[in-house]
């Protein structure tokens, strides 16, 4: 309350409001953390993940127990937050953040935040927040740069106004294929959480009002201010006023395939995958090869349900099987890590 901007009032503002947190991975888990300790009243925590070793490295919220014993993300989550105030309200959902439930995870939401390992999450987030005029935050981190920047529905651009539409399956990197420098995330999330902090505290700065970006293996950041003029008159989503995620007409699909312990996931998004430049980014990962038009291969550090290997089949379209579960949200989990969407 001392702080200079901040006041009683601002911290009363802070305790009433309501911050809905979809992924509580890497970024997700270093904003929870923030907005707890700054007195946020009210957390929804949305994850669809167990937590793995292999997330410690970034993922501060959790500990190596609840790695050995595959806590959900979403619990573990809003187990820490009890821990550090036991004041705030929080609900933990394992569940995959979709199209169908978007809206009554958003319902009485003051703030949207972006813990996504998925672009499709996020622009379902950004119709979520046009359609229900709650500012939504985007943030990201990968390798060793991090982006984030607030969509202020009325006021300043939409995601589609900067980023039309997705990127292909395949073509972004992500966290487990890349790796991400642990600084990057706290980079990230420390700007995407002031920007959001002071929004719910009803101090905003105008300096917020901006895209930052940074890469931390040159030491160099970017700013673009965004201001209404920034928007986009054919933006798809804010000019236009088409839903296409949150309609769910753009929402990647599976379908299990009967007994053959596979899942085919079929991306919505537009444009085929480079199949020659996926199989040099996911060298590191397992043996691929490109045969008949499709790439193959085994995933070395993923196992299946009973102990084995995940084989992933890749087609030019960007479709994919993934052989080695019967489980839609595994399959869907290898895709967002492995092939990206
Ligand atoms: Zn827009």
């Amino acid at each position: 309350m001392i702080l200079p901007g901040f006041s009683e009032e601002a911290q009363v503002r802070l305790r009433r409001s309501h911050a809905v947190v979809v992924g509580c991975g890497a970024l997700g888990g270093a904003s929870i953390d923030l907005l707890v300790r700054a007195g946020v009243g009210r957390l929804t925590l949305i994850d669809r993940d167990v937590v793995e070793e292999s997330n410690l490295q970034r993922q501060s919220l959790f500990v190596d127990d609840d790695a050995r014993r595959s806590v959900p993300k979403a619990e573990a989550a809003a187990r820490r937050v009890r821990a550090i105030d036991p004041a705030c309200e929080v609900r933990g959902w394992v569940d995959d953040f979709r199209s169908e439930n978007a809206r009554s995870y958003a319902e009485g939401a003051s703030i949207l935040i972006d813990g996504l390992d998925n672009f499709e999450g996020r622009y379902l987030l950004n119709d979520l927040a046009l359609e229900m005029r709650i500012p939504y935050v985007y943030g990201a981190a990968v390798g060793y740069e991090g982006l984030c920047f607030p969509v202020l529905p009325g006021a300043g651009p939409c995601l589609r106004c900067l980023f039309p539409e997705p990127p292909a399956p395949g073509s972004a990197p992500t966290c487990d294929r890349a790796g991400v420098f642990g600084p990057a995330i706290a980079l990230a999330a420390g700007h995407a959480m002031s920007i959001a902090i002071r929004l719910l505290a009803g101090v905003p700065c105008e300096a917020d009002r901006a895209l930052v970006g940074f890469d931390l293996s040159v030491g160099t950041s970017t700013r673009i201010a965004l201001g209404v003029g920034a928007r986009s008159p054919e933006c798809p989503a804010c000019a236009l006023g088409r839903r296409d995620f949150l309609c769910g007409s753009r929402a990647t699909r599976t379908a299990t395939l009967c007994g053959r312990n596979s899942v085919q996931v079929l991306p919505s998004g537009s444009g085929g995958i480079d199949l020659a430049l996926l199989q040099t980014r996911l060298t590191p990962h397992g043996s691929f090869t490109i045969d008949a038009g499709r790439l193959r291969g085994e995933l070395s550090g993923e196992s299946t349900p009973d102990g084995g290997r995940y084989e992933l089949t890749i087609f030019a379209d960007g479709r994919a099987i993934v052989h080695g579960s019967s489980e839609p949200e595994a399959a869907l989990r290898i895709y967002a890590r492995y092939i990206g969407h």
